[in-house]
């Protein structure tokens, strides 16, 4: 057996494509044009690359884009004053920041603040809870993007035994919501797990996200298996490897995911499909708040006030 290989980049040109076609209906029906900020802050190379491949998707995909570049000694009051500013900017429909932070700034904190209408990541504690009872509103981008993958393939995780090497916050463990949301039988694997290729060996989707190059090989795969490698790891050679050891998994499974041009073009393009929904809704609350507003209320212009005021707490919470 030799693996079909999925094309993330033709998949994610795809999800672009629509993108596109939502970007321009709401420019045309709503004069909205979708904006996305990304604050980069230091300058680790890999993170500026993303957040280059993050703009030039953007821009491609006809969002308004505005990238802030705060140096590495920046301190974390910096950093949140300025998502602070972005909550606040109407132009600006989702707010990215570029993970890993210096040491020195506590990535939870900075998370926290970004407006969770506006986090796009997903990784917002509200938005986290949302997915974690089910009902989620901004999916992390990277397995939305892995979910996306099997659907273009018609692999169904129903019933199957789904196992996720890797308990990150934003990879393994929204995966398993995911994954179990569709009725995947969910194991996740980490560090500490006793046999790991006795787990793997069960998969029939085997979701891989460690950052560890090649780690996992063939002989720790079921035969017939959908294996998603996320991994991206730069080897001394300067070439990018997954966290597969792709050569030997081509024999054991049904279908695999590449590194480069697999799961990566995928999260860039889950991305854009979170921000187009963060310009939507906030069209739709815009236009649900005029029509509160203007509402004739037999009590007059109190009631009016508190109908105002009520609406913005549901909005609160509806996030
Ligand atoms: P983290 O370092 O946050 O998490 C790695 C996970 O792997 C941890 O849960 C860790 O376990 C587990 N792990 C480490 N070593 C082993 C081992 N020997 N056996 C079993 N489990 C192990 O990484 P991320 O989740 O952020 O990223 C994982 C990979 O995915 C990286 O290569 C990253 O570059 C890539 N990535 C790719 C993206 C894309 O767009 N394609 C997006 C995001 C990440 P423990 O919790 O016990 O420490």
């Amino acid at each position: 057996m030799v693996a079909k290989v999925i094309d993330g980049s033709a998949v994610s040109l795809q999800v672009r494509a629509r993108c596109k076609g939502r970007v321009d209906r709401l420019r045309s029906e709503r004069g909205i044009t979708p904006g996305l900020a990304v604050i980069l802050v230091g300058d680790d190379p890999a993170s500026r690359v993303y957040v280059r491949n993050k703009g030039c998707a953007c821009a491609a995909a006809g969002f308004h884009s505005e990238q802030y570049d705060f140096p590495g000694s920046s301190s974390e009051a910096e950093v949140l004053e300025w998502v602070r500013r972005l909550n606040a900017d109407p132009r600006i429909h989702g707010i990215l920041v570029q993970l890993p932070l210096p040491g020195h700034i506590s990535g939870d904190r900075v998370l926290r603040e970004i407006a969770p209408e506006k986090d796009v990541d997903g990784f917002h504690p509200f938005n986290v809870g949302l997915l974690a009872i089910g009902n989620p509103r901004f999916t992390p981008c990277t397995p939305a993007g892995v979910m996306a993958l099997l659907d273009s393939e018609a692999v169904n995780p129903e019933g199957r035994h789904a196992v996720i090497v890797g308990r990150s916050n934003i990879v393994g463990k929204p995966m398993a919501r995911l994954l179990l949301q569709r009725n995947a039988t969910v194991s996740v694997c980490h560090s500490r797990t006793l046999d790991l290729a006795a787990m793997t060996r069960q998969a029939d989707v085997l979701v891989i996200a460690i950052g560890r190059p090649k780690m996992v090989t063939g002989n720790m795969v079921k035969r017939g298996a959908v294996v998603v490698d996320v991994g991206i790891n730069r080897l001394p050679d300067g070439k990018l490897a997954g966290d597969a050891d792709f050569d030997s998994v081509l024999g054991y499974a049904s279908r695999i995911t590449p590194v480069p041009g697999g799961v990566g073009p995928m999260t860039i393009a889950m991305l854009l499909q979170n921000t187009v929904s963060a310009a939507e809704h906030s069209a739709t609350m815009a236009c649900e708040e005029g029509s509160a507003v203007q509402r004739p209320t037999p009590q007059g212009q109190g009631a009016g006030r508190t109908a105002r005021h009520g609406f913005k707490l549901w909005r609160r919470y509806r996030f």
